[in-house]
């Protein structure tokens, strides 16, 4: 993983990654080169932007942050029932 320039297969996984923010800086960096002269995966990026502003905006985010906390609290109580 030491490489500078990435595929374009690579550069679109660390933009998925990105988008999650499950990308390291080093990945973003080696992204950011890789979009200097990658028109394809500029546009990919940017769509994937416009996407997740979208999905913001929608609140969809915020729902799911809120289900995902129940799901945890939800989680730990039935551990707790069990005794782990
Ligand atoms: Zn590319």
């Amino acid at each position: 993983m030491s490489k500078i320039f990435l595929s374009c297969e690579e550069a679109s996984h660390v933009c998925d990654k990105a988008q999650y923010k499950e990308s390291t800086l080093w990945e973003r960096i080696k992204f950011g080169i890789h979009i200097l002269f990658c028109t394809v995966c500029r546009k990919h990026s940017v769509d994937n932007q416009k996407l997740t502003k979208a999905i913001e905006k929608s609140k969809i985010a915020c729902l799911d942050k809120k289900s995902k906390s129940e799901m945890k609290t939800c989680i730990e109580q039935e551990l707790k029932k069990t005794g782990y």
